[in-house]
């Protein structure tokens, strides 16, 4: 891998490769319409039937013939009424209309509707005053006119939406086949940690990575499964994760993967897995440790092992994780959106060789454009200020982005 000039750190874009490389979607599998919003689609889908199948009313009103009201306003005679889902026996002759209902079939005769609005009812519902002329057509809604059989609607690689799962069921697709939903194991690890709501005693720390990346891995599209916290202790670390590599699909640790003495995961993963440590020419997050762990049918399953500050923590998982994730669930476009925004407020640093992942709120001004500024700390321990980010902006080695400037923005979350 390229090393970043006089840092002797690994380029970022660099380990992303190393990563995606190695992070490939398993078979795809039919999965019921009700379960397939949120994922992606692993085959084109292809009509194969007509919607709508019939040509049917677009309004409340009548069914008429163009030609009977283009003289309006005319009253016709009303020989019959239709509801959605029946249909009329009758056929329209000349100075006649049937009372339509929305998205009933057009009766035989029929060429327009007239919306309710534009009539008048008279001798209780026997005939009708139409006041509006109308063309054919109009208010028609023709056979296949959404969707033409024959027509290939999505592609291979397209993100089921609650939309598209729509579209799906108007077209009878019921079991789509999809790339499944990752299931992904979190641990956190480290003897300072506690989650069970009791007093700190010296030296303890309330846990939050494993918190934050159960929702980070769900908010990514798949499935998380919460192992909990293991202590640093080499055995029970081994144990936890041969297990979880039987059953999921992916694996996600918190802390241990630095210099320090304790790093157990650094221990355990080295030896049972084929494992790589790196150091990044990024910050925060330059420790970072990808893997695969073979599980006992033999599939390597992918392990990020994240640095242990909770910041570090988000941002390796947004840089590395997240894109892995995606691709793994068939995913084209894996990454976070990135917006060229404006630094409402000079972004500045010191050169170092390394990137710099600035943790920035935005807002789309009256320009149209995305302004962001510095959410304050950005120790990598600061969770709370990183908590109000919106987007990670791109700070490439030199001294910063002065304000008014362009910077790369990756957003995190736009509602
Ligand atoms: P480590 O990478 O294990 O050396 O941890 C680096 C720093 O992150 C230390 O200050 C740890 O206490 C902290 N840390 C590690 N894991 C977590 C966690 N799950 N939640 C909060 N802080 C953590
Ligand atoms: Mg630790």
């Amino acid at each position: 891998m390229i090393r970043v000039a006089d840092t002797g750190l690994l380029d970022v874009g660099e380990v992303r490769r190393h990563v995606l490389e190695r992070c490939t979607p398993p078979a795809p599998r039919r999965v019921p319409l009700d379960d397939a919003t949120g994922l992606v689609l692993a085959e084109a889908v292809v009509a194969e039937e007509d919607v709508p199948s019939f040509a049917n009313s677009a309004v409340d009103g009548y069914a008429v013939r163009a030609a009977d009201v283009a003289a309006a306003p005319v009253t016709l005679r009303v020989i019959d009424e239709v509801a959605a889902g029946a249909c009329s026996d009758k056929t329209l002759a000349v100075g006649e209309a049937i009372r339509i209902m929305t998205g009933a079939p057009m009766p035989a005769g029929a060429d327009a509707s007239v919306m309710v609005e534009d009539t008048e009812r008279l001798e209780a519902g026997a005939s009708v005053l139409v006041r509006r002329a109308v063309n054919a057509g109009d208010a028609v809604r023709a056979v296949g006119d959404d969707v033409a059989t024959g027509t290939k609607l999505f592609d291979p690689g397209t993100l089921v939406t609650p939309a598209v799962a729509g579209v799906l069921a108007s077209i009878n697709v019921r079991n789509p086949l999809v790339v499944p939903r990752a299931k992904v194991a979190v641990l956190s690890t480290g003897d300072e940690l506690i989650d069970d709501g009791s007093e700190l005693q010296p030296g303890q720390i309330r846990e939050s990575n494993k918190t934050m990346l159960l929702g980070l891995v769900r908010q990514a599209g798949a499935d998380s499964v919460d192992l909990g916290i293991v202590r640093d202790d080499e055995a029970a670390l081994e144990a936890v994760l041969r297990d979880a590599v039987e059953s999921c699909d992916a694996v996600v640790t918190s802390g241990g993967v630095s210099m320090g003495d304790y790093d157990v995961v650094k221990a355990v993963l080295s030896r049972i897995a084929d494992m790589r440590w790196m150091q990044i020419a990024i910050k925060p997050a330059k420790p970072f440790a990808f893997g695969l762990l073979a599980n006992s049918a033999g599939s390597n399953i992918p392990v990020f092992g994240l640095p242990g500050n909770p910041v570090s923590s988000l941002v390796s998982f947004e840089l590395f994780a997240r894109p892995a994730l995606r691709q793994m669930m068939g995913d084209p476009t894996v990454d976070r959106p990135a917006v060229l925004a404006v630094a409402a407020a000079p972004l500045p640093r010191r050169p170092d060789g390394k990137t710099h992942y600035v943790r920035v709120a935005g807002e789309f001004g009256p320009d149209g454009r995305y302004h962001v500024r510095s959410v304050g700390g950005q120790g990598s321990h600061q969770l709370a200020a990183t908590a109000t980010a919106t987007a990670l902006a791109v700070v490439p080695d030199g001294d910063g982005i002065d304000e008014g400037a362009t910077v790369t923005a990756l957003l995190l979350s736009v509602v």
